[in-house]
Formats: C-alpha cells, sequence, structure tokens
C-alpha cells in the first residue's frame, strides 16, 4: 500500500474522491486490465484501484 489513507473509508467512499487525471481523448485509456483477474480497472476509481491491488481477491460486481 502506498497511500495512507483513512482505513475506514470504504470503496465507494474512495472511488467518490476527486482525484486528477488528464482528458484522454480515448475513454478506454482510463482503463487496465488487472493481471490478478483480468477485469478492466478504471484507474479514475481509487477504491476499485486499491481492491484489485488486495492479493486474491474477485473481480468486482460490475455497476452499471
Ligand atoms: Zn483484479
Amino acid at each position: 500500500m502506498i497511500l495512507d489513507l483513512d482505513p475506514d473509508l470504504d470503496r465507494e467512499a474512495l472511488n467518490a474522491l476527486r482525484c486528477e487525471y488528464p482528458q484522454l481523448l480515448d475513454e478506454r485509456d482510463h482503463f487496465y486490465a488487472c493481471d490478478a483477474c483480468g477485469q478492466a480497472v478504471d484507474m479514475r476509481r481509487l477504491g476499485d484501484v486499491l481492491h484489485h491491488e488486495e492479493p486474491g481477491h474477485d473481480p468486482l460486481p460490475l455497476s452499471s
């Protein structure tokens, strides 16, 4: 874990945090494929990114 975050924050709270990210021409450039579960991860959603850093995690349920 690189970030020093309040452990009480759940994933949705982390996802709601404002973050700086470049405006990319291609929406797909905001995503990467998780090495562990293969799911596409939105780098703008911190909670999701941290979830996919956990060893042995399951893919997230798709929210939309
Ligand atoms: Zn994953």
